[in-house]
C-alpha cells in the first residue's frame, strides 16, 4: 500500500487548518446567533482505510446555543472503491452530514470549567481550551459513515462470467452455440482431440 500512502496529504497544521474555527468572539454572542461558512476543497484522510478520490467541500452553519455551539454541516466528496459485482474501480459521490452540539471546556463569560451533565460522557464533542472548534474529527467520522456498502460501476453491471471470470461485456460468450457448460466441455474436448483447438 505504499502507493496509496504516498498520495496521502501531509499532516495538518492545526493553526492553518480550514476546518478549525476560532470562536471566542462567537461564544460571546447570545444564543440563537448564527454563522455560516463555505469551505472549498480541504484534504481529509478518514480512518478505516477509506480512500477519498478528491478533497472535501462543506457548507457549515454554527448556531450558538445556551451551552455551546451546534455544528450543522453538509459535506461533499467522493470515495474510491470497487464494483461489488465486477470489481472494477468505482468512485462514489457522497454527501455527509454533521449535526452535533459541541460544548466549551471553559465558560467564556465566567472563566469557569463547563461541567458535563449526566449522560454526556467523554464522547461529547468539546471546543478546545482556546475556544476553537476543531471540526476535522467530526468531518472524518461523518464521511466514514458514508462509505458505500456495495457500490456498482453502473446500475445494471452484469458482473463476472462464472466460467472465465471476465466481466460479462455485451456479446461475451464462449463459442457460437448456446452457452451450455456441458456442450462447452464436449466441444473443447473434441477440438483437443483433433489438434485444432482455437
Ligand atoms: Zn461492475
Ligand atoms: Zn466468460
Amino acid at each position: 500500500m505504499t502507493s496509496a500512502d504516498s498520495r496521502r496529504p501531509h499532516p495538518v497544521d492545526r493553526h492553518g487548518d480550514p476546518l478549525t474555527f476560532a470562536l471566542s468572539g462567537f461564544l460571546a454572542e447570545p444564543a440563537g446567533s448564527v454563522r455560516d461558512y463555505s469551505i472549498e476543497a480541504v484534504a481529509v484522510t478518514p480512518e478505516d482505510d477509506l480512500e477519498l478520490d478528491g478533497p472535501v467541500s462543506a457548507t457549515v452553519r454554527l448556531s450558538r446555543t445556551n451551552r455551546g455551539i451546534v455544528v450543522d454541516a453538509t459535506l461533499r466528496t467522493s470515495i474510491r472503491g470497487e464494483c461489488s459485482r465486477c470489481l472494477r474501480p468505482v468512485v462514489t459521490s457522497v454527501e455527509g452530514r454533521i449535526d452535533e452540539e459541541v460544548l466549551p471546556v471553559i465558560d467564556i463569560a465566567s472563566g469557569q470549567p463547563v461541567a458535563l451533565e449526566e449522560g454526556e460522557d467523554l464522547e461529547t464533542a468539546r471546543l478546545t481550551d482556546h475556544h476553537e472548534l476543531e471540526m476535522r474529527p467530526l468531518v472524518e467520522a461523518a464521511i466514514s459513515l458514508e462509505e458505500p456498502i456495495a457500490p456498482l460501476c453502473e446500475p445494471d453491471c452484469p458482473g463476472l462470467c462464472a466460467e472465465c471470470g471476465e466481466r460479462l461485456e455485451k456479446g461475451h460468450g464462449h463459442g457460437d452455440g448456446p452457452i451450455d457448460p456441458r456442450m462447452e466441455a464436449l466441444r473443447a474436448f473434441r477440438f483437443d482431440a483433433d489438434g485444432e483447438n482455437r
